[in-house]
């Protein structure tokens, strides 16, 4: 793994919640985006070298809707950044790591992305990307 890419928080009310992190970094998200599959809306603020996620809930099905039911807002996911996410998948698997989807999926900030459960990361969920080159 290279870096922490960016850290996924759970929020209730992103439009709020954006204006509460404007005031906390001194500036703006510099994206919003919709995930229609995860069933979640999305804003990233830059911070230096990491990012920072926030993610609402678009319905009641929703991971993220689930998350906050049982735990509240708070840190949702890590995210690292790999160089080949299928390796790195492949690795994982073999070292006993239970990856929530068997091949990279399309995430959020032009990323592939692969979720571990967090059964087998110490209640941390962990998620894998790799930018998407044109
Ligand atoms: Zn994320």
């Amino acid at each position: 793994m290279l870096k922490v890419e960016h850290i996924g928080i759970a929020v209730k009310n992103l439009t709020a919640s954006n204006q509460l992190f404007e005031k906390l970094f001194g500036q703006s998200a510099y994206k919003q985006e919709g995930v229609e599959s995860e069933g979640v809306t999305t804003s990233f603020f830059k911070v230096g070298e990491t990012k920072i996620e926030l993610l609402e809930a678009t319905r009641e099905d929703s991971p993220i809707a689930k998350f906050i039911d049982k735990r509240g807002e708070g840190i949702h996911h890590i995210a690292y950044e790999v160089a080949d996410i299928g390796a790195e998948m492949e690795r994982l698997k073999n070292e006993g790591f239970i990856l929530l989807n068997e091949t990279p999926k399309k995430g959020a900030d032009n990323k592939f992305v692969c979720f571990l459960h967090p059964k087998t990361t110490n209640g941390v969920l962990i998620e894998l990307c790799q930018e998407i080159k044109a």
